[in-house]
């Protein structure tokens, strides 16, 4: 029978719920457990793929097609598991769900009311998994925080679960701030977090606590005090320098054996010496790579949301972890050279340059200049699905003369539609369907041999994850590989092109698909390794 720990959160969003729920898991692997983990998005878009990514941070993509929140990337990053789509459970998906039952006559008879309908709907879907695998623990996050309308359901379908029987552990997360002016912490708002908790019925089994510095002993007792949990099941959660030692930080604390031996399990061996080495090798680290990444979902009021593009930025540490750096990551917004082109020469100041995934207009004409600054001036070049897209647009511009060549997404007028929807996308999109319609989902590429794509990967065939509308031209191949563009990976039909290289570079590489969403803090993506070994040579 499968082990439930339901994770909630209070106080604040943006607690790192996902870190925090994606170690537990860890540990509990790393001590012979089999693990999964789902997250619950209690908004009422049936996906992430319709969210900007400056308002939810990144579209993650699973390997079956989903669209879904980026603490999925989380677990799988840390897990080193795939999970499937239907882990990921939102209001709309069960509303959905349940108005469709209802249509159909399942419910004859009855009223339709959120407990026990809905919350039944919950309940099933986060049982799934269970009743799919025999894995021992399923972690499920409920986004948002304990107080808000919209996860009350959900809050109660959990609670409903323990009554029923199944093995459930409650974890609840708060933030334990301190006050400038006191230079104390304050444990009140946990208080009152866990009040809310219990009022709707949940006694948290454990409370983490996030802060800044970690939790002192009085603090710890007054928290077990007030929320009834005993001292040891309040653990210290503070900032540190790298989320990959949340686990370690745990374990410190005695967190699974705490686990385990509510549920009455015991270890099945500990195996934790291997993330601690990985750790402790990322800490001893002292040479570090600039990369530039160039996109444009920075801005969003005064600060700057780096959630936009979480996996490309976590597939860059792991590779260059790999290689013995640390990555100096700049943001570089490409609507500054727009404004001002001659500011282009900036780029001279890191080791390789990005092109992440993007949609819409804004920004691309900044983008493009910076791939042809790449291009002309040996840097390193990652790009990445519009990366690719833009890749071959400045090259069949500048190298194969085709004036105003473009994707048409950007300009549906061009001379040279050398990007242009898959064929499929046309009646998609005259009909307005646009949720979870694009080409989504693990792909089959065939490499072609002696290219770097190839080296790199070190197969012939590889799957990776995609998500797009638009494609290189099949009409354009020819003139741009007449030209000297290789394009290294191809569809097995040979009609989509999926990977590009450029001889003569040190490394001009880019791909239709996302393998940001493959790479694993100790398993770099072939192709952000490479990217990092020849950026690797321009370091001072
Ligand atoms: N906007 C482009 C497309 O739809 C690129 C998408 C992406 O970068 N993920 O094809």
């Amino acid at each position: 029978m499968a082990n439930y720990i339901i994770i909630t959160g209070g106080v604040v969003s943006g607690l790192g719920k996902g870190i925090t729920t994606a170690s537990i898991g860890k540990i509990l692997q790393l001590h012979g457990y089999s693990v999964t983990a789902m997250k619950i998005d209690p908004y009422i878009n049936y996906d992430a793929g319709t969210l900007r990514p400056t308002e939810h941070g990144e579209v993650w993509v699973t390997e079956d097609g989903g669209e879904i929140d980026q603490d999925l990337g989380h677990y799988e990053r840390f897990l080193d598991i795939n999970i499937p789509k239907h882990h990921n459970i939102t209001t709309g998906q069960v509303y959905s769900a349940v108005i469709e039952k209802e249509r159909k006559g399942e419910y004859l008879g009855k009223t339709v009311q959120p407990i026990p309908h809905v919350t039944d709907e919950i309940k099933r879907r986060i049982r799934m998994p269970a009743r799919e695998t025999d894995v021992d623990f399923v972690l499920v996050e409920i986004g948002g925080t304990v107080g808000d309308y919209e996860n009350v359901l959900f809050l109660e379908a959990v609670r409903q679960m323990k009554l029923e029987g199944d093995n459930v552990l409650y974890v609840h997360v708060t933030y334990v701030p301190v006050l400038k002016s006191l230079g104390e912490q304050k444990t009140k708002p946990t208080q009152h977090s866990v009040k809310l908790l219990r009022e709707i019925g949940i006694q948290p089994d454990f409370i983490i606590t996030r802060t800044e510095e970690p939790l002192d002993d009085v603090r710890r007792e007054k928290i077990a005090m007030f929320c009834n949990v005993h001292e040891e099941y309040v653990v210290s959660d503070p900032n540190i320098d790298n989320v990959y030692a949340v686990p370690l930080l745990f374990e410190e604390q005695k967190l699974s054996k705490k686990i385990l031996d509510k549920l009455g399990l015991k270890t099945r061996g500990n195996n934790l010496s291997m993330w601690r080495d990985f750790i402790k090798k990322t800490r001893s680290i002292k040479k570090k790579i600039r990369i530039g990444i160039v996109g444009k979902y920075f801005d969003i009021g005064s600060f700057k949301l780096s959630d936009s593009y979480i996996s490309v930025i976590e597939a860059v540490k792991h590779a260059a972890w790999n290689n013995n750096l640390h990555p100096e990551i700049k943001w570089i917004d490409s609507k500054l050279f727009e404004k001002k082109p001659e500011k282009i020469d900036m780029l001279d100041e890191v080791d390789g340059i990005i092109v992440p995934g993007g949609f819409g207009l804004s920004g691309i004409n900044g983008k493009i200049a910076t791939i042809r600054y790449a291009r002309e001036n040996n840097i390193p070049y990652l790009g990445l699905c519009l990366g690719m897209q833009l890749a071959v647009v400045e090259y069949a511009r500048h190298i194969c003369n085709l004036k105003n060549a473009h994707s048409t997404e950007i300009n549906k007028k061009t001379p040279h539609p050398v990007i242009d929807f898959i064929p499929e996308q046309i009646k998609i999109i005259r009909e307005s369907r646009y949720g979870a319609t694009m080409r989504l989902g693990s792909y089959p590429a065939v490499l072609k041999k002696g290219t770097k794509v190839r080296n790199l990967y070190q197969k012939s065939r590889v799957y990776e994850r995609h998500r797009h509308r638009y494609e290189v031209n099949p009409k354009y191949v020819d003139i741009l590989e007449k030209n000297g563009l290789i394009f290294s990976g191809k569809s097995p039909d040979g009609i989509l092109m999926e990977f590009m290289e450029l001889p003569d570079h040190p490394y001009f590489v880019a791909t239709q698909s996302h393998p940001e969403f493959k790479s694993r803090p100790m398993k770099p993506a072939p192709l952000f390794n490479g990217f990092i070994e020849a950026a690797k040579k321009n370091i001072s």
